[in-house]
C-alpha cells in the first residue's frame, strides 16, 4: 500500500510536487496576500462552482466588499445580489451571518482557531481547514474532490471513494504526507495537480510531476480511478408562476428568510400539483401566496434548470392584474414590490426566475388585454 511510504520516497514525492507547484500553479487573486477573508470567501464560493467562475464573483466581491466590516455592514439585498447565480444562496446568507460574528467578536478578523472555526454558520471541517493551512499556514491536511481523484490514483483505491474504506485510506494518506512547515504550499499543490494535471476525464500523466509514484498509471487503472459512486436519477419538480402586470410594471416578491431561496426575489408562483395543469397551478399559487384572484393568462416561456438533485421545469405566464385588485396579503413572502423593466435586474433571483428576468428584458412587458 502506498499510504506509508518509507521516508526518503515520501520526502521525494513532496519535493517534486511543490516543485511543480511553484512552478505551474495559477495565480490567483485570494493567492496575492494569502488574507483570510479572501481565503474564507474563496472556499465558500468555491464549493460547487467552476474556479473560472469563482475568479469573477471573487474579484467583483472583493471590490465590492473590500473587508470584513464593509460586508458585516451591507446590506442582504446587495449581498444576494453579489452572489447571484452562484447558487446555494444559503452559503451567502451564512457568510454575513459570520462576518457579523467576525465584527462583533473578533474585532473584524477571521479568528486564528481551528475550533472557533467550525462554530460558524456554513464552517465545515473542510472550510476551517482550508482557512487554517491556505490562511495561517497552520499544519491541517486538506481533502476536496481534487485530493481524493489524486490519491485514489496515486494508491489505485479500487472502491468509490465515498465509501468509509476508501475515506480512511485517503485521509490516512492526507495525514502522512502533510508537509508540516509548508501546508499552504502543499495542499494548494495537491489540490492544482487535480485541477490541472490529474484531471477526472483525461489525466495529462506523461505531464505529471509524481508519475513516477502513481499506482495507477503502473496498473493502467488511472481512467477507472476513482471507481464513480453509483449514479442517482435527478427527480422532476413541475412549477408554474405568474409574470402579474400593471401599468407597465410587474409584480416580485421577497421569499421568507427561512425558505429555501430566503430572501431572494420572484414571480408568485410554486409546484404544480398531481392533476394540474401549469396554468391551473399558477392562478391557484397566486390565490394562496397573495389572495388575488386572476384569470385569463397567457403563456410566456417554460425554462428548465438543473441542480445537483433536481430537474426543475418552471412554466411562466403573464397575467394582467384585475382592476379593483387590493393590496396582496402575504402568506409566502416577507416583502413585496412593483417594479419597472428597468429596475427588475437590480433584485437577486433564484436560477429560473433569473431566466425569466432576462427574457424579460429581450422581448419587453406585453400591454394589458
Ligand atoms: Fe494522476 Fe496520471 Fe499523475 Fe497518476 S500519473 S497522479 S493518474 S496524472
Amino acid at each position: 500500500m502506498f499510504g506509508k511510504m518509507k521516508d526518503h520516497i515520501k520526502s521525494s514525492f513532496q519535493e517534486k510536487l511543490l516543485n511543480w507547484f511553484f512552478l505551474e500553479g495559477r495565480s490567483l487573486p485570494w493567492r496575492e496576500q494569502y488574507n483570510p477573508y479572501h481565503v474564507w470567501i474563496s472556499e465558500i464560493m468555491g464549493q460547487q462552482t467552476q474556479m473560472e467562475r469563482v475568479v469573477s464573483y471573487f474579484t467583483r466581491w472583493v471590490a465590492r466588499f473590500p473587508s470584513i466590516e464593509s460586508l458585516a455592514e451591507a446590506d442582504e439585498k446587495a449581498v444576494l445580489k453579489a452572489w447571484e447565480g452562484l447558487g446555494y444562496y444559503s452559503r451567502a446568507r451564512n457568510i454575513m451571518r459570520t462576518a457579523g460574528v467576525f465584527l462583533s467578536e473578533y474585532s473584524g478578523k477571521v479568528p486564528e482557531s481551528y475550533e472557533e472555526l467550525l462554530k460558524l454558520p456554513g464552517v465545515g471541517p473542510y472550510t476551517a481547514a482550508a482557512i487554517m493551512s491556505i490562511g495561517f499556514n497552520k499544519p491541517y491536511p486538506l481533502i476536496d474532490a481534487n485530493v481524493e481523484r489524486v490519491f485514489s490514483r496515486i494508491d489505485d483505491i479500487d472502491l468509490p471513494v465515498k465509501q468509509a474504506k476508501a475515506r480512511e485510506k485517503i485521509q490516512r494518506m492526507a495525514e502522512d504526507l502533510l508537509v508540516c512547515n509548508k501546508p499552504r504550499q502543499w495542499n494548494q499543490a495537491l489540490m492544482e495537480l487535480g485541477a490541472l494535471v490529474c484531471t477526472p476525464k483525461n489525466p495529462k500523466c506523461s505531464a505529471c510531476p509524481v508519475q513516477a509514484f502513481c499506482l495507477a498509471y503502473d496498473a493502467g487503472t488511472q481512467y477507472q480511478r476513482p471507481v464513480p459512486a453509483p449514479k442517482k436519477k435527478k427527480v422532476d419538480i413541475s412549477m408554474a408562476c405568474v409574470v402579474l402586470l400593471k401599468d407597465d410594471q410587474v409584480f416580485i416578491q421577497q421569499r421568507m428568510k427561512e425558505d429555501l431561496w430566503g430572501g431572494l426575489w420572484e414571480f408568485p408562483g410554486g409546484t404544480i400539483d398531481d392533476g394540474e395543469t401549469p396554468e391551473e397551478a399558477a392562478i391557484r399559487e397566486v390565490a394562496e401566496e397573495t389572495e388575488w384572484e386572476v384569470a385569463g393568462l397567457k403563456p410566456f416561456h417554460t425554462v428548465v434548470h438543473y441542480y445537483t438533485k433536481y430537474r426543475v421545469t418552471l412554466h411562466g405566464f403573464f397575467c394582467c392584474l384585475p382592476e379593483f385588485s387590493g393590496p396582496p396579503v402575504l402568506h409566502a413572502a416577507e416583502n413585496c414590490s412593483w417594479v419597472t423593466l428597468e429596475t427588475l435586474p437590480e433584485y437577486p433571483y433564484p436560477a429560473g426566475h433569473r431566466q425569466l428576468v432576462k427574457l424579460l428584458q429581450t422581448v419587453g412587458i406585453p400591454d394589458c388585454w
